[in-house]
């Protein structure tokens, strides 16, 4: 999986709006740890049902299965592989098991930040005690879970005959202007 520092911009996708990367965590290199709230884990695990770029790949945790990092020896028989990628992919939300496949979520800051994390973002905090940027853990409290459902590109300015035009044709047949399209595959 790829290793970005929490807070810098966000380059993994072509399809981006400014946001900064949080929880892109790469084996062997250090990361912040400590307690967070427990109403700021219940809440992120809220953003998974709403996650973008979604597919179906798999990334794995460098921590709980180094096996799939090379070079790597010594790792252990297959049932018990199983029982850590369950560990590690299963999460609950709202008392239902979801597999959680590749993908990202976004969450919006109040002062209009958007934050981009990866998939394992959840199990690096519950799992091996990584603690977000306080920024972030704030956007997570304060930011609806599904905002990029609804969140729009920005509009160009329309003057003119050329923008009287343009908004006729919208009209027409409106275009879909979200930010992110909704992912199927979760
Ligand atoms: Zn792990």
């Amino acid at each position: 999986m790829a290793y970005f520092p929490d807070l810098s911009p966000y380059t993994y996708s072509s399809r981006r709006y400014g946001e900064l990367n949080v929880g892109w965590l790469g084996p062997n290199i250090p990361f912040p740890k400590g307690d967070v709230p427990p109403e700021f884990v219940e809440r992120l695990k809220q953003f998974y049902r709403f996650s973008v770029n979604a597919t179906r790949g798999i990334e794995f945790c460098f921590i709980c299965e180094p096996w799939m990092f090379s070079p790597y020896t010594g790792a252990p028989d297959e049932s018990e592989k199983e029982r850590i990628f369950d560990m590690v992919h299963n999460i609950e939300i709202n008392g239902q098991i979801h597999r959680v496949y590749l993908l990202e979520i976004r969450v919006l800051g109040r002062d209009g930040k958007i934050y981009a994390a990866p998939t394992l973002i959840y199990h690096y905090v519950v799992a091996h005690k990584y603690r977000p940027p306080q920024e972030f853990i704030d956007a997570v409290m304060t930011c609806e879970p599904d905002w990029c459902r609804h969140a729009k590109k920005p509009r160009e300015k329309r003057i003119g005959i050329r923008g009287w035009l343009l908004n006729l044709l919208d009209k027409i047949d409106p275009p879909d202007d979200r930010m992110w399209p909704v992912d199927e595959k979760r």
